[in-house]
């Protein structure tokens, strides 16, 4: 787990630090098969994206495995978001020497945003890598692997305008078939001044939406009950029939006139799906609209949760991070999202200890956080990354004790808020997706309501993916107890 990262509440969709085993396995092996072994880091699109990795290789005879002394490929889909990310990889393929001297045939990949942001100095420093993939290249891994396996090391780690592998069918990995990502955008064009996505992952381009709704119909025939659409900044999706957002203005006038944006894509889904649950991640303040907040409030399959990230709360900060809003603006839209959908749940994410933070703008991100209660969020120090603005125009001057101690702050308040928030839910009845046993009791059931809140009661006769009311009679500040009063209209 990366010790950076301080989780309030855990949500497994989104910046788990922990590597997820793909876990399709069978014992017995065809001899044309072999086996993938694949570790996914970091955010969300990593894992989603492992799910398009499993896709293409299976096209190779690639079936996947959760035993790694099986493995003749073994995958690791990294994270470059803090130091201490590529520092757990790197201690990750340490660990993957003893594994090569049992089996001298297994070939190791790197893929994702550190495969992105080092290139062929990865395989230089890291000798025991073979392959070392981007992003936007998946698609080329049968060839890449091809020359692997004639012993060679291979790379590519070119960067697309238009790949969003809208073509490929993912193979859920590690799936309770309840749950399941559908990935709508690729990259990022915000340049935060403290973010490497945008050179990790390119430009920002958005999927044809008649290919997001056919995956969707797809998951609905599979039994999933809820989807999550996911990008690096949601509200940004604009389809004019390809290419990167930047280019739109470019576009015919008949282009634009019939563009979709997110507003559009999400009724799109709620339409398309009325019995599937529908949640989206991340949204970027500055993109948000009133019309995504009105749809979310016309349709009740659409999940009232918001994750909205503002990173800090002095708008000296917010210029410095290159974040296109203010405070008031942000305070603004929260307004809006409240009056609109009154009980939305909104989540962050916080940075502390930005290059030029001081003890005032630090109030300040304490005294929006009061005045916003959010209901959890992921809070981080600053870690300066090389290559993005903040690390070649701005000097890394926050003291390692003060960031310290300044994400303690932010956490301990953090939780009190959550304790209000969950209260808010005592005596109530709220409609929960069962998900899983709960990691606490084998009796219990675990799974999330709309605002998404962890939800955990007793199993009775319910089971994985059903739609259940559960009266909430007690709750810590991460989890709602209660008991189940019957089944929902949903099922
Ligand atoms: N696209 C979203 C946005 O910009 O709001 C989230 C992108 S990022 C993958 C997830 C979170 O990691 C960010 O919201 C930010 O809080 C954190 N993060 C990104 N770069 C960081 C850095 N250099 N140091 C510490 N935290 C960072």
């Amino acid at each position: 787990m990366n010790s950076e990262v301080k989780k309030v509440e855990k949500n497994p969709y989104q910046y788990n630090g922990d590597y997820t085993l793909i876990d399709n396995e069978t014992n017995s092996k065809n001899l044309l098969e072999k086996n993938l072994y694949i570790e996914s880091y970091g955010c969300a699109m990593n894992f989603s994206d492992s799910e398009i990795v499993a896709s293409v290789l299976s096209k190779k005879g690639y079936r996947t495995t959760n035993t790694i002394t099986n493995a003749d490929l073994i995958l690791l889909n990294t994270c470059s978001i803090r130091e201490k990310a590529e520092e757990t990889i790197r201690k990750r393929l340490k660990t993957f020497n003893s594994i090569k001297k049992i089996n001298k045939q297994v070939k190791i990949g790197i893929l994702g945003c550190m495969a992105e942001r080092l290139k062929d100095k990865l395989i230089e420093e890291e000798k025991i890598v073979d392959l070392v993939v981007g992003p936007d290249a998946y698609k080329d891994l049968p060839n890449l692997i091809d020359d692997v396996e004639k012993g060679e090391k291979a790379i590519n780690v070119l960067l697309s305008k238009d790949e969003t592998y809208a073509d490929v069918t993912p193979e859920r990995l590690n799936s309770n078939g309840v749950n399941a990502f559908i990935s709508i955008t690729r990259g990022c064009d915000n340049m935060c001044t403290f973010c490497v996505v945008p050179f990790t992952r390119g430009r920002e381009r958005s999927r044809d939406p008649q290919s997001i709704i056919e995956e969707l119909n797809d998951l609905r025939t599979k039994g999933y009950k809820e989807i999550t659409l996911l990008g690096q900044n949601v509200d940004s999706y604009l389809w004019y029939g390809g290419g990167l957002k930047k280019d739109f203005h470019k576009a015919s006038e008949i282009k634009k006139s019939t563009a979709i944006n997110f507003a559009k894509l999400l009724e799109l889904c709620a339409l398309s799906q009325p019995k599937i649950r529908i949640r989206f991640s991340t949204s970027n303040p500055q993109d948000m609209s009133i019309d995504v907040i009105k749809i979310m409030a016309k349709y009740n399959n659409i999940c009232n949760h918001i994750h909205l990230p503002v990173q800090s709360g002095s708008n000296k900060i917010l210029k410095a991070m290159n974040r296109q809003h203010t405070r008031e603006e942000y305070i603004d839209l929260i307004e809006n999202i409240k009056n609109i959908i009154p009980e939305c749940s909104i989540s962050h994410d916080m940075i502390v200890g930005f290059p030029e933070e001081t003890e005032e703008d630090h109030k300040k991100t304490l005294q929006l956080m009061d005045t916003v209660k959010y209901s959890f969020g992921y809070m981080f120090k600053y870690s300066e990354r090389p290559g993005t603005l903040a690390h070649r125009k701005l000097k890394d001057n926050v003291e390692e004790s003060t960031k310290k101690r300044r994400l303690n702050e932010i956490v301990e308040l953090q939780q009190k808020h959550s304790l209000i928030r969950t209260k808010e839910f005592l005596n109530k009845t709220v409609e929960v997706l069962i998900e899983k046993t709960s990691k606490k009791s084998k009796l219990h059931w675990s799974g999330r309501n709309s605002e998404n809140t962890v939800v955990v009661f007793p199993k009775e006769h319910y089971k994985v993916g059903d739609f259940v009311n559960i009266k909430i009679t007690d709750c810590t500040s991460a989890t709602l107890l209660g008991s189940a009063i019957g089944y929902s209209k949903n099922n």
